[in-house]
């Protein structure tokens, strides 16, 4: 345990993933913290809980791609794709929507997300291991690699522009040629020829279990734990005073938001408009499943992560364009289930699978958005992390500790600025 520079007095909205790596940090360096959470940390209503539990330096590449405008409609009109908008939402996403296409229209700003993304990446099964570690569960972390599977070498050079980048930024990979990708995953469909292992990369066995740990461990380390909902912040002559919450107000010297797909509204009160809407997402998890996976894979046709986790086989997956609040389209489940029965043919089904919906916290760049709230200083962002928040919470919590330390923080900044959205 590193001592403080200046103790001080942390409140941190939310625990998911994002919230309980930092809380953590703050304790392990000396800090008084107190985690504002309604629900259960890393509960059901968390993006936290049902992902797909990648944790890979690979991730790097944003959504959005240069000529990806031409391949929506398509995309809307395939019952079974990856990606849907509930059309009635359609007006109040369009400036987000907007922003998305034009973040990835020419590939000198894709690159410049995948470079600002590497950062927080590169490095992050090893960072989950020693955060795991602290709190005595390395055994949910595993760094056994990751697999991206394709039809053959053809369907790989579409994603030609992707793999590049990820070389140039020190993402390690290596071709699989089909007799070894067979030999690794021996239960994957033969319709899949040709892989790719980063081999640097990892996976948590219980995503949910994982940030429930290190909230724990950060309470046995002296943070407290409150069951509130945070509404707003008490600032006078532009210093933060306290955190309204739903329990009453929590007197603190800064606040760290990390409210995932809610943090949009703190942040508005302390002066940051930022573009952040919900990417629906959903998952399902079939004990028992009959097959084995030795790591992870990623069936590029089916964009989804299949990850053998300590509960069973997960598919993870689309993404929905919706309102935060609309009920689940629990359809979109039986979508990856078809896939999962497609990639694994000899996929066994004993018991219902488990099904989850969830909203990843997304800017329309790809890109979280962290440091000081504009409005006040004292007031810190972590949120907005999209699809790489459970890779990339260790880094966002380094991060956050120096700002809230006052030392220079580990990255640039610039790239995820509350300031880019205007
Ligand atoms: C289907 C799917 C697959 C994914 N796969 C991966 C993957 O393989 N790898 C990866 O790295 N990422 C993945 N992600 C993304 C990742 O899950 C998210 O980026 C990450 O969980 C976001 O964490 P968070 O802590 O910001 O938000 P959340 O986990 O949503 O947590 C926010 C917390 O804040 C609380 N909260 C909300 N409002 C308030 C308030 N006013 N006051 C106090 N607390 C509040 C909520 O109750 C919640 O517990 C996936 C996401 C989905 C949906």
């Amino acid at each position: 345990m590193q001592p403080a520079v200046e103790r001080k007095h942390v409140v941190v909205i939310g625990a998911g993933i994002i919230g309980a790596s930092i809380a953590l940090r703050l304790v392990q360096e000396g800090h008084r913290v107190t985690i504002l959470e309604p629900g259960e940390p890393g509960g059901t209503q968390a993006a936290s809980y049902g992902n797909g539990a990648f944790l890979s330096p690979a991730s790097i590449i944003p959504m959005s791609a240069p000529g990806l405008w031409r391949k929506v409609p398509g995309y809307l009109l395939d019952p079974t794709g990856a990606l849907t908008i509930r059309w009635r939402y359609l007006p109040r996403l369009m400036p987000w929507l907007w922003r998305f296409l034009a973040s990835g229209w020419t590939e000198t700003r894709v690159e410049r997300t995948a470079a600002a993304l590497s950062g927080l990446l590169q490095d992050a099964p090893a960072r989950h291991v020693a955060q795991a570690e602290a709190v005595g569960r390395a055994d949910l972390i595993r760094r056994d690699g990751l697999i991206y599977a394709f039809a053959d070498r053809d369907a790989f050079r579409e994603d030609a522009f992707s793999w590049r980048l990820r070389d140039k930024f020190g993402v390690i990979s290596r071709e699989l040629e089909e007799p070894e990708l067979r030999e690794r995953l021996p239960d994957l469909s033969t319709g899949y020829r040709f892989g790719i292992l980063v081999e640097g990369g990892g996976h948590c066995l219980d995503p949910g279990r994982y940030t429930a740990a290190l909230v724990a461990g950060a309470v046995r380390g002296g943070a407290e734990l409150v069951r509130a909902d945070a509404s707003g912040f008490d600032i006078s002559s532009g210093k933060l005073r306290a955190v309204h919450g739903t329990s009453g107000d929590i007197l603190c010297d800064a606040a760290v938001i990390a409210a995932g797909v809610r943090s949009k509204r703190l942040a508005l009160t302390v002066g940051d408009n930022v573009s952040l809407e919900s990417e629906r997402g959903y998952s399902i998890e079939i004990s028992d499943p009959g097959i084995a996976l030795s790591v992870p894979v990623m069936p590029q046709d089916g964009r989804m992560a299949n990850t053998m986790t300590a509960n069973g086989l997960r598919a993870a997956g689309q993404v929905e364009l919706a309102s935060e609040d609309a009920p689940p389209n629990w359809h979109r489940t039986d979508i990856l289930l078809e896939h999962l029965r497609r990639t694994w043919p000899g996929l066994a089904l004993k018991k219902t699978p488990r099904r989850w919906q969830g909203n990843r916290p997304s800017t329309p760049d790809g890109r979280p958005v962290i440091g000081a709230a504009r409005g006040c200083a004292q007031v810190f962002h972590a949120f907005g992390h999209g699809h790489i928040g459970l890779a990339s919470a260790p880094m966002t919590a380094e991060i956050v500790a120096a700002l809230i330390a006052g030392r220079e923080p580990p990255l640039d900044l610039a790239p995820f600025s509350p300031a880019r959205f205007g």
